[in-house]
């Protein structure tokens, strides 16, 4: 008979039904860490875990599967007896908790519903038994409100007007103030609530309470918010969660007893020390609620040493077994600690980088495994902008710093204030708007709203309120407790003193700092050479990319990891690229320097010129501003390979449109000029001449330079000249030219030998020889299946894969993204965009194709990609499957892309190094998937 259900003390029986690996799958990473505990002798109430198989079962039949109540009662009894206490009996009863737990974390996702088993015999009865009336029918009223909310979809309003009501009818500003006979009357107007709305009474019957809320926590698997959430973050929707029960310890017992949540680090710097908080008196879902003002864990060493001391050698052990920074929950019952959780803990990428850099320095994980937990979008969110720092003191002077909170999810949002979550999705999502979102605090159903936000600013809650974990698990700039802001959700207004904002004004937000300024900050870029972990990280990743037998490949093939270029037009770009560890630059578009103003008209004079004299004119003037711009690049990369694109798009892309013309052409005749009118009409004639109905088909790459060769020759001089200038200033020059839009080699045949004799015309001129390359874009599928023949000539390829996407699958790049790709992804007739990822088995087989025949021709051939991909960790990852040399993109993705480069190594290659210790620190085998970050295991599922 299938077991559906397994006590915290039946760790091994679980892992014999399920496998190491399969544990956290059946038991839910809440429950896995409750084995774990049990098992290490850590104070966890008793209690045990419903399979998420059981879950599944559930999702399919809409009832719990025939069984699983009976070993339910079973380990119900063993309960009762652990605990000395009976479910249901009003002279010592057991009270429950039943909380959701998936494979993956899904913090406050799913329901959970606490104190089971109070009805209203046993309220009075733990009355009696704990001399405290107060936090008798405090309980059951929480119990009968959390109830209507999970079993019955009560809405929360419903039982909080009544409170609000009564307490203002008293005159109590706060909880506190509730006396045993208050919270005995909100037990009779809460039950009533539930009668009106449902028809039903609040079940008396304890085991039925139990029953409805096991299937109520298996329903809100499928809840929106859990839906959406999944859908975010990848997780799976067939999964299931498990459901825990709980023996229930009280945090509000009195003054001896409390409740927190801490992590072993801190969660939004990442730095080494406990970080948590904590409340006397209360309920666990007083401090995540943030509607108490908490205490920081700190604290807890002074109001209660010996806990405190015992805490912190747990939470150490945890963190050493699990070998990961860990998110726990616990409880002080009179004095006596409870774990009733431990979890790897969500953080920020700040957080996430540092973490992994400092637990690989103790050796507690290797350097590789270190580079594998931090992912693409942690480096990324550094290299997002920051607030200016002058632009903020400005503002300080100006008075417009009107708020500190605590800085719990860091960066700068900028944005308009929407009140409610709703209305943040609507401004955000729909229409585009930079939405801060206002609350006093936030609960899961806000969550949507969070997400479409730039940033996310409380009055009230403190470092681990549910704002703040949201927001640092999104990225999201996040400031809390800013109790100075008073929010009005009725006048839709906050304010500070004399200052009020309407919704809809624009403040910013520092989450690195806690601050709230009023208007619009300006942001800067950060400055990745003062990140220094990132810095560490990152050259490790480059280790990792740089071992030898990382690839195991043919002959001739790159056997190293992925080199990263950078796409780089200008010098400047070029020396942030280089900061950035780019080791080469991929492309330099030079169509870009033919743009600047006082270029673009020797540009148009060239282009119109109708004597081969009159083009050769402006194109000597053209020559000495490219040999600059080349200069400075061969400069700006000494000693590293650059590849420079000869003109790649059609001429009227330099000449004003034809619309403007022929506006000005006829507002001339009307108003009867005559000066200039002839030349406005002429030019106007030419640039409907060169009219396209298919440009980027038509007159451009290698197309141009064979009708118009002057320009390209032109090009490979300044080139030649300027890698020439630079060798005799000592520099070491690695000049590649390449040809773009190739669709035959014939048209290398008739272009590459031309310019190649210009090459080597200019370093006899100035008597100097160095290396250079002569290669060509891939980017025309038939240059891809051709590839052998293109090669002969070609030197080196590299994908252009915006053309080839766009030409693959016959979409037009400018025009697709905003049309039916939108529709095409939506109803999964493509699973992602793909001119932002490759398209592995259409265009990615091509480039496969491509290179195999490439370097059957001239072995060795060096491959790159240059197109947007570039950047893309999933194409960069392709990219090292089929034994690219390097990746090229933009300078502020090399980073990113340094990292992804590892990434696929260690996915990949034969030799991934494991130093750390494998060997459990709780004293016992350890079991495999809990130590795995979930974002690791996501990503392996994901591939
Ligand atoms: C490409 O097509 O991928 C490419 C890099 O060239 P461009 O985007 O300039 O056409
Ligand atoms: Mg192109």
């Amino acid at each position: 008979m299938t077991k559906w259900v397994y006590r915290f003390d039946e760790a091994r029986a679980a892992e014999r039904a399920a496998g190491a690996e399969g544990l956290r799958a059946l038991l839910g990473g809440k429950g896995a860490g409750l084995f774990d505990m049990t098992s290490a002798g850590f104070p966890v109430p008793p209690g045990f875990t419903i399979t998420t198989e059981a879950c599944r079962v559930f999702q399919q039949t809409r009832k719990l599967p025939k069984g699983l109540w009976g070993q339910v009662l079973a380990a119900m009894r063993r309960v009762e007896r652990d605990s000395g206490r009976q479910f249901g009996d009003p002279a010592n009863p057991l009270l429950v908790s039943c909380r959701s737990g998936a494979k993956f974390s899904m913090p406050g996702m799913m329901n959970t519903i606490l104190n089971i088993g109070l009805n209203d015999a046993t309220t009075h009865g733990l009355a009696q038994l704990t001399s405290n009336p107060r936090f008798s029918f405090d309980s059951y009223r929480r119990l009968i409100e959390m109830f209507g909310g999970t079993v019955f979809g009560l809405e929360d309003e419903l039982f909080e007007a009544p409170l609000a009501e009564y307490k203002a009818r008293r005159g109590y500003k706060v909880d506190t103030e509730m006396s045993a006979g208050d919270w005995d009357s909100m037990v009779a107007a809460y039950k009533d609530v539930i009668r009106k709305r449902t028809g039903k009474e609040f079940p008396q019957d304890v085991h039925q309470q139990l029953e409805l809320a096991t299937k109520a926590v298996f329903e809100s698997w499928n809840g929106k918010r859990a839906v959406d959430y999944r859908n975010k973050e990848g997780i799976s929707h067939d999964l299931g969660t498990a459901v825990n029960i709980v023996t229930m310890v009280f945090g509000n017992m009195g003054q001896d007893s409390g409740t927190g949540v801490a992590f072993t680090r801190d969660p939004s710097t990442g730095a080494k020390t406990i970080y948590g908080d904590y409340l006397l008196n209360a309920q666990g879902e007083d401090v995540v609620a943030g509607t108490r003002n908490t205490q920081s864990i700190e604290n807890l060493g002074r109001e209660m040493p010996e806990v405190y001391k015992r805490f912190l050698g747990i939470t150490d052990k945890l963190e050493k077994h699990y070998r990961d920074m860990q998110d726990v929950e616990f409880t002080i019952e009179r004095g006596r600690l409870w774990m009733l959780q431990t979890r790897n803990g969500k953080r920020t990428a700040t957080a996430a980088i540092r973490i992994a850099v400092d637990m690989a320095n103790e050796r507690l994980i290797s350097r590789d495994e270190a580079v594998q937990r931090v992912t693409p979008d942690h480096v990324d969110a550094l290299l997002h902008p920051q607030f200016d720092g002058s632009e903020k003191s400005s503002a300080e002077k100006a008075g417009r710093l009107v708020a500190k909170g605590v800085n719990a999810s860091p960066g700068a949002a900028v944005g308009q204030v929407y009140f409610d979550a709703d209305l943040a999705e609507a401004k955000g999502k729909g229409e585009k708007q930079d939405v801060i979102m206002v609350r006093p605090f936030t609960k899961p159903d806000d969550v949507h709203g969070m997400l479409a936000a730039r940033g996310i600013l409380t009055s009230e809650g403190g470092a681990t309120s549910h704002a703040a974990v949201v927001a640092r698990q999104f990225g999201i700039p996040c400031v809390v407790g800013a109790s100075i802001i008073k929010i009005d959700l009725s006048r839709r207004t906050m304010s500070v003193g004399e200052a009020v904002v309407r919704e809809g004004e624009w403040i910013s937000v520092d989450g690195t700092t806690g601050e709230v300024f009023l208007g619009k900050l300006g942001t800067v870029q950060p400055n990745l050479e003062e990140q220094h972990e990132l810095m560490t990280l990152l050259g490790w990743a480059d280790d990792v990319c740089g071992r030898k037998g990382a690839r195991t490949a043919p002959a001739s093939w790159p056997t190293r990891g992925l080199q990263v270029w950078a796409n780089a037009d200008y010098p400047k770009d070029a020396r942030r690229a280089r900061a950035y560890g780019a080791v080469g630059i991929g492309l330099c578009r030079t169509e870009h320097m033919f743009f600047e103003a006082e270029r673009l008209p020797i540009v148009q004079r060239m282009i119109l010129a109708s004597t081969t004299d009159d083009r050769t004119k402006a194109l000597s003037e053209l020559l000495p501003f490219q040999r600059q711009d080349f200069d400075g690049l061969f400069e700006a990369m000494d000693g590293y390979p650059v590849i420079i694109r000869l003109i790649d798009p059609p001429l009227h892309e330099f000449m004003p449109s034809e619309e403007t013309l022929l506006e000005e052409v006829i507002t001339m005749r009307v108003k009867g000029e005559k000066e200039g009118l002839e030349e406005k009409e002429n030019l106007l004639r030419s640039v409907r001449g060169m009219h396209e109905s298919n440009p980027m088909l038509g007159m451009r790459g290698v197309r141009l330079s064979i009708y118009m060769p002057e320009i390209v020759e032109m090009q490979v001089r300044a080139i030649f000249e300027a890698a020439a200038d630079c060798a005799g200033r000592g520099i070491v020059v690695k000049p590649e030219v390449m040809i773009p839009l190739t669709g035959t080699v014939r048209e290398l045949e008739w272009i590459q030998p031309r310019l190649e004799r210009i090459a080597t015309a200019v370093m006899q001129e100035k008597g100097i020889e160095f290396d250079y390359k002569f290669g060509t874009m891939i980017e025309i599928p038939r240059a891809a299946v051709t590839a052998a023949e293109v090669a002969r000539l070609a030197e080196f390829f590299s994908f252009g894969t915006n053309d080839l996407t766009q030409m693959t699958f016959g979409y037009s790049r400018d025009d697709a993204e905003r049309n039916f790709l939108i529709t095409y992804q939506e109803q999964k007739i493509l699973d992602k965009n793909p001119f932002q990822t490759i398209d592995r088995e259409g265009v990615g087989r091509l480039m496969e194709w491509a290179i195999r025949e490439g370097r059957q021709t001239r072995p060795g051939l060096e491959v790159g990609i240059c197109g947007e991909h570039g950047g893309d960790p999933d194409s960069i990852e392709w990219c090292h499957l089929i034994g690219n040399n390097y990746v090229s993109c933009s300078p502020f993705r090399v980073p990113i892309a340094r990292l992804a480069a590892a990434h696929a190594v260690l996915k990949h290659g034969p030799h991934v190094a494991r130093t750390a210790s494998r060997r459990s620190q709780l004293g016992r085998p350890r079991r495999g998937p809990s130590r795995k970050s979930a974002r690791t295991a996501k990503a392996r599922r994901n591939a």
